[in-house]
């Protein structure tokens, strides 16, 4: 028996437990198009990279940009890292192979998910590689931003209208939202019962 290397938790004979797995999973799918973000961000509309490095360290007007974030968060660093988490777990598992020809950060990104449940269950260092990746992704939220919450589609208004018929408006809320008030009939959505009803009379979708 062993405990997850993040949270101590029970998680079997793994090195990780089965929530910070999917998490892993999840921002191993997300960084390639997070760091894609961070390039959109940093370059400054009117400067090339050249004008970028030509402005570091002189004297004279300075890019408004922090560029000691230039430094650290960029493509082809959180590409470097990934890299060798790769060539790491590619050694530890297949150790008479050499070395991957050389990836994308996306390639690089995909492998490692496709090797998670491996590396979960045999990479004594799975427990580094998912605090590194959780660190990549909060370096580029941090200049990126966090995701706007999404609503989530519950369903349909099953509200009983004044003309006697069912609303049927669209009835969606933003994670962890409680109340919900339908924008077409006013009807309010909030107590256990409301939801049940919501999801017990929605119309069966034909097969
Ligand atoms: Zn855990
Ligand atoms: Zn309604």
């Amino acid at each position: 028996m062993t405990t997850c290397e993040l949270c101590g938790e029970h998680a079997g004979h793994h090195y990780l437990c089965g929530r910070h797995t999917n998490r892993l999973a999840q921002q191993l799918a997300d960084l390639p198009t997070l760091y894609a973000e961070v390039g959109e961000c940093l370059v400054p509309r009117r400067a090339s990279w050249g004008d970028i490095i030509a402005t570091k360290g002189a004297a004279g007007p300075r890019s408004p940009l922090n560029e000691d974030v230039l430094d650290t968060v960029n493509v082809t660093r959180a590409a470097e890292v990934m890299r060798l988490w790769r060539v790491a777990v590619q050694h530890e598992r297949w150790p008479q192979h050499g070395a991957p020809a050389p990836a994308s950060l996306t390639a690089d990104c995909r492998w490692l998910a496709m090797e998670l449940d491996w590396i979960v269950a045999h990479f004594p260092a799975a427990g580094d590689l998912a605090r590194e990746v959780g660190d990549l992704e909060t370096e580029a939220r941090s200049i990126v931003g966090d995701p706007a919450p999404r609503p989530q589609r519950l369903g349909t208004c099953v509200a009983v209208t004044a003309d006697g018929g069912i609303c049927g408006a669209v009835i969606s809320r933003l994670p962890g939202q409680t109340r919900v008030q339908c924008r077409w009939c006013q009807y309010v959505y909030e107590t256990g019962l409301d939801w049940m009803r919501l999801q017990h009379f929605q119309p069966k979708v034909a097969a």
